[in-house]
């Protein structure tokens, strides 16, 4: 057998080489390298995907989560409140300008924010009185939405907007919605390996208010105004590439087809594990885009032996994610202990990724679950 990739990006390249090699040639002959034709074009048609108004493309995830907070004035002395069991970016972004993330408990089923932790700490931040509540980031999990029913009643009650950081789920539903359409205004990330990737960074941001989708534009180039030398308001160099875009433009028609095999390798994992180790739970009004496929183990020494057991056969597998945000350096972890959010830290420890994309074999999936079983025996 062919050797085992956690996510083949050259698989999938191979798969679509001529219609790429040809879009990234036109932005080429062009030399319309910024904000090319490909850029409103693929704004368009990503509106029309997700069912959103406006789309604002940027240059990365982490930019699509700060022009939102940015234009939404979030400053120093606000409160904006994160799962703790989330890549970095999402907090970062808080962070860098100048508010509190404020961390909560995930679910253990599905990954996601917990409402009734989000609860509790919107009512703690208002008790302690150091900071406004301002903000929700939900973020979407390996590919499935958080509970937006739930988190929408939360933050009417307490006057909070949301943003939704989709960078992993975009194909995602909820109750037939797609994410990126979910809260005030929605983020995702075309980083390579996520489920809609680019080839370099790229990202975009979603919402159908108008006027903060201009406000948002402004911010992306230099916070211009009514041309590129009037600038009306702070902003940064946020673009996204034209050739990017252009790529972009051409992975987005052949998406659903792998997103649909991205479905079909996660329910072979399932049935295949099912009474093995933990498999990964869908809500049922929900649909998975499969960013990743993510088990959970006894302990963390049965994981990582798992783990081990897996690269003697050149299965590769990722923990997703080691180290509950609470306890990283970069967010002040002294102030935590490392049981404030317990179902996060012990997601940390028993938490293991496997192989999946849109192109993956059932006989790869057969052969991961095999040896799975021979670890267990
Ligand atoms: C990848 C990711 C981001 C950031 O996206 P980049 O394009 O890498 O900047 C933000 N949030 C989550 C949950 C992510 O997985």
């Amino acid at each position: 057998m062919k050797k085992i990739e956690f996510n083949s990006l050259s698989e999938q390249y191979r798969h679509m080489k001529n219609d790429i090699d040809e879009a990234i040639k036109s932005v080429l002959d062009s030399a319309s390298y910024i904000s090319g034709p490909q850029v409103t074009e693929l704004e368009h048609e990503l509106c029309d995907y997700v069912g959103r108004k406006r789309c604002v493309s940027c240059s990365n995830g982490t930019t699509a989560l700060i022009i939102p907070l940015m234009a939404k004035g979030i400053r120093s002395g606000d409160a904006v409140f994160v799962p703790d069991f989330t890549f970095v970016a999402t907090a970062e972004a808080v962070s860098l300008l100048g508010a509190k993330p404020i961390f909560c408990d995930v679910l253990n089923d599905t990954f996601n924010i917990d409402p009734d932790s989000l609860e509790e700490q919107i009512i703690k931040v208002i008790n302690d009185g150091l900071y406004t509540p301002r903000a929700v980031i939900p973020v979407d999990l390996f590919g499935q939405p958080a509970d937006y029913n739930r988190i929408y009643d939360i933050c009417e009650k307490y006057n909070l907007f949301i943003l939704e950081d989709a960078a992993q789920a975009f194909g995602g539903t909820l109750d037939g919605k797609k994410c990126g359409s979910f809260g005030e205004i929605s983020a995702t990330s075309f980083f390579p390996a996520k489920p809609l990737g680019c080839y370099g960074d790229g990202g975009a941001i979603f919402t159908d208010d108008e006027e903060l989708a201009s406000i948002m534009e402004s911010i992306r180039i230099h916070g211009k105004g009514q041309h590129k030398y009037e600038n009306v308001r702070i902003g940064f160099n946020a673009r996204l590439d034209t050739i990017q875009a252009a790529v972009l433009l051409t992975k987005l028609k052949y998406f659903d087809a792998e997103n649909k095999r991205r479905n079909e390798a996660a329910a072979l994992y399932s049935e295949l594990l099912n009474g093995v180790a933990e498999t990964p739970a869908v809500r049922h009004d929900c649909l998975s885009s499969w960013a990743q496929y993510t088990i959970k183990l006894k302990d963390k020494v049965e994981r990582d032996s798992l783990s081990e057991y897996l690269r003697l056969y050149e299965i590769p597998t990722m923990i997703y994610y080691p180290k509950p945000l609470h306890m990283q350096k970069a967010f002040a972890a002294e102030e935590y202990s490392q049981d404030d959010f317990p179902k996060s830290s012990d997601l940390c420890e028993r938490v293991l990724s496997l192989p999946i994309y849109g192109y993956i074999g059932d006989e790869i999936i057969r052969f991961i679950c095999e040896k799975i079983y021979e670890f267990f025996k």
